[in-house]
């Protein structure tokens, strides 16, 4: 069976001996993540013939790890969406869940992971993109502290929002794969040094952070902070499989308490304000000169960058583009732009208050089981309530993981996701593993 899960297959191989960390196993990659020498397309048409001429960092440092990429992962358009159904190279089938999306937007990476189809994936989260199609297909993934990963070689979508990340069949697996990414880089300004951060020596490698170590499954005395404000939009069902599983964490000897995070309320609003702006800006550089098919130039510049803009797009992109434009606008900016800007800094405020009595917060990582194939396209504003949950944790750039929770009583996959203190990997590592 074909669950469309990769753009383009090509066997790119490591270059680590058979000791190398990542010897034998296959790490499939988010077509939006730059690999020398091999088209990358970003889910769009306007890319379909893009080739980079360089690696991004976390390819090298996948084949330094001697790691073999079986293909390039299909994803919603530029990662923008939850279902992978804005690709222009077709939607992607949920392996875990027949005739259902996958999630997006790395949708690609989860299904490649949930259908064997690779032993690991990386993707990218701004918004939640790793962690919604984990949650959706039954698989583990990780939204890494903004500045842990680099972000070299990601074709950008909202910068101040995003970080690279793995997704896998078990916490230890992702943590492990987490370990041979993360570091600081000299080609991204805003990477940090985790070390400095979170104290301890500067390790000669980034493996003894040792996230797999962390991932022993001990949640002895581990203190649960639960947002109300993210349980109270979630269906029922996902509710009930969400206490089913705080309740087996408490027995393990975990405990928890309720908090409250008022400024969620705003969190998608914010989200899709900054996450537009950003992109507006960014996509600007498809113009059929730097990027994009090459018009056929007849003498007005104008003409032929709207001609490139309107062929390359797709509809949720042109939307975007649209809307972040506006809400940039002089005269709108401080309406927008600027209240989201002090929306997010609440959010943060939030976060860090609840995670000064807690060492994780827990919540369902999304509130609605995997939809049905096609039945969000049309109906944009639905498709981003779905992102309640994950967006706010891009605002506070704070890492998350999600991982399998149970199943809903059809069936369906549900994701817990645990939301640590900047560079606390570790902790939501750990409070993961005793789930998955
Ligand atoms: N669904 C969100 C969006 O469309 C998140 C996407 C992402 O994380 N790339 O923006």
């Amino acid at each position: 069976m074909s669950y469309n899960v990769y753009i383009t297959e090509a066997t790119i191989d490591g270059a680590g001996d058979e000791d190398s960390p990542l010897a034998g196993r296959t790490v499939a990659v988010k077509d939006n993540i730059s690999t020398e020498g091999v088209r990358t397309t970003a889910g769009s048409a306007m890319l379909d013939e893009y080739v980079p001429p360089y690696d991004a960092t976390v390819v090298e440092r996948l084949k330094d790890a001697g790691a073999t990429i079986p293909g390039k992962t299909n994803m919603d358009e530029f990662g923008m969406g939850t279902t992978t159904e804005t690709s222009a190279f077709g939607p992607t089938e949920n392996p875990a869940a027949e005739g259902r999306v996958p999630g997006g937007s790395s949708g690609g990476s989860a299904a490649a992971v949930a259908a064997g189809e690779a032993d690991l994936a990386l993707g990218s989260d701004t918004g939640g993109s790793v962690r919604c199609p984990a949650a959706f297909t039954g698989t583990v993934g990780i939204k890494p502290t903004y500045g842990l990963v680099s972000r070299y070689g990601l074709i950008a979508y909202a910068n101040s929002l995003e970080q690279i990340g793995p997704i896998a069949p078990t916490v230890a697996e992702a943590a492990e794969l987490l370990e041979i990414i993360a570091a600081p880089d000299e080609n991204d300004a805003t990477t940090r040094a985790a070390h400095e951060e979170i104290g301890g020596p500067e390790p000669d490698d980034m493996r003894e952070y040792a996230f797999a170590d962390a991932a022993d499954g001990d949640v002895d005395g581990l203190e649960i902070g639960i947002p109300t404000e993210l349980l109270d939009g979630a269906d029922a069902d996902i509710v009930e499989t969400f206490w089913d599983a705080i309740d087996d964490l408490e027995s393990q000897g975990a405990s928890y308490h309720e908090v409250d995070l008022p400024s969620v309320e705003h969190a998608v609003e914010a989200y899709y304000v900054i996450a537009m702006s950003e992109a507006s800006s960014n996509l600007a550089r498809f113009d059929g000169v730097r990027y994009g098919p090459t018009p056929d130039y007849e003498g007005n510049w104008n003409e032929e960058y709207a001609k490139v803009r309107e062929e390359g797009f797709g509809e949720e992109v042109k939307r975007r583009i649209l809307l972040g434009t506006y809400a940039l606008s002089a005269g709108y900016h401080d309406k927008y732009y600027k209240k989201a800007q002090d929306a997010r800094a609440w959010v943060k405020q939030d976060f860090d208050s609840a995670l000064s009595e807690a060492d994780v917060l827990a919540s369902p990582t999304m509130p609605v089981p995997p939809m049905e194939r096609g039945e969000s396209l049309d109906d944009p504003l639905t498709m981003y309530l779905a992102d309640a949950n994950t967006t706010p944790v891009n605002l506070a750039n704070l890492p998350a993981i999600s991982v399998p929770a149970g199943e809903t009583s059809d069936g369906l996959p549900v994701g817990l996701q645990f939301i640590g203190s900047a560079f606390g990997e570790r902790k939501i590592i750990r409070a993961g593993s005793a789930l998955a």
